[in-house]
């Protein structure tokens, strides 16, 4: 699994940042999170095709996360998109993405559909499932957890040897079916292991540190708003944002195997301050800068 920071600032955006959109390349699809304005720019400097996009998970209807989007959606047109997009929202989504439709002289030959999710809701995809959590911030906001699902366990031959399977029936065995050797039957949790967990990666700003975590449990990268410095925490929590400490002790929390800062204040050049003061908390911490790809691999 590939995550693309396409934009990694909040807010307002910097002549070094765009504001966010965070792109994860699963398999052979892009699922989008987020759509700052100049968004589709972005998707032509990184790997990113935009013909792979078939969902976009919007967290909320502040500008900084959905303004991209109707440019976005053109050049999808332009450039001769017939596959329909979905796009999925908190409560008042799919108001939003039609009025969005009908601003101009609007003319799209692909389906754009639009969907609300309420925390909890998961949308299903052959191979993973993205679903919405509940975030605290000023107006309705959904994080969004992407989980890979559940792989089949390990294949160990040695045992299959042991009992005499011969090699041509090990795909078999590993496809989930059963098979005799002689009278007795062979299952495959006789020669693998338990299930292994999917990757899963939680995308989660806007928000302050107040938010159910349950669902980000043991998530592989935790992408969480670090708005800014701690001296500024009353403001930030104020204004729905977190620090990047409490977003480091969010991931400590949730257990996370990474944490990546997230939409950082125009008032930093430069967010070495902010990671630092994470890492004090969960060590396993980074910060982003546009266009940065982080891979993801099974670790078992
Ligand atoms: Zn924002
Ligand atoms: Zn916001």
């Amino acid at each position: 699994m590939e995550v693309i920071f396409l934009g990694t600032g909040g807010t307002v955006p910097t002549p070094e940042r765009n504001t966010v959109a965070v792109a994860v390349r699963v398999d052979n699809e892009v699922v989008l999170f987020d759509c700052c304005e100049g968004c589709q720019k972005q998707i032509m400097r990184s790997t990113v095709s935009f013909m792979k996009i078939k969902k976009v998970f919007i967290t909320h209807f502040h500008g900084d996360h959905f303004l991209g989007l109707p440019g976005m959606l053109q050049t999808m047109g332009l450039l001769g998109r017939t596959a329909p997009l979905e796009i999925y929202g908190p409560e008042g989504a799919e108001g939003f993405i039609e009025n969005l439709l009908e601003t101009g002289y609007y003319g799209l030959d692909f389906d754009v559909r639009a969907r609300d999710l309420k925390p909890g809701n998961t949308v299903q995809e052959a191979k993973f499932t993205v679903e919405a959590i509940s975030l605290n911030h000023l107006v309705p906001t959904n994080g969004y957890l992407l989980r890979e699902k559940t792989r089949p366990g390990r294949f160990y031959p040695e045992k299959a040897e042991e009992l005499g399977v011969p090699k041509r029936f090990y795909g078999k065995l590993q496809r989930g079916e059963c098979m005799k050797v002689g009278e007795r039957e062979i299952t495959p949790d006789m020669v693998m292991g338990p299930p292994r967990r999917g990757i899963s990666v939680a995308y989660c700003t806007d928000t302050t540190p107040d938010w159910d975590t349950g669902a980000a449990k043991d998530c592989s990268l935790l992408i969480h708003d670090a708005t800014g410095c701690d001296a500024l925490k009353e403001k930030l929590n104020t204004f729905g944002h977190s620090t990047a400490r409490q977003a480091a002790e969010i991931a400590k929390k949730c257990n996370a195997g990474k944490l990546a800062l997230i939409h950082y204040s125009q008032r930093y050049r430069e967010v070495s301050g902010l990671l630092e003061e994470a890492r004090v908390i969960f060590q396993n911490t980074f910060a982003p800068r546009d266009l940065d790809t982080v891979m993801l691999k099974h670790e078992d």
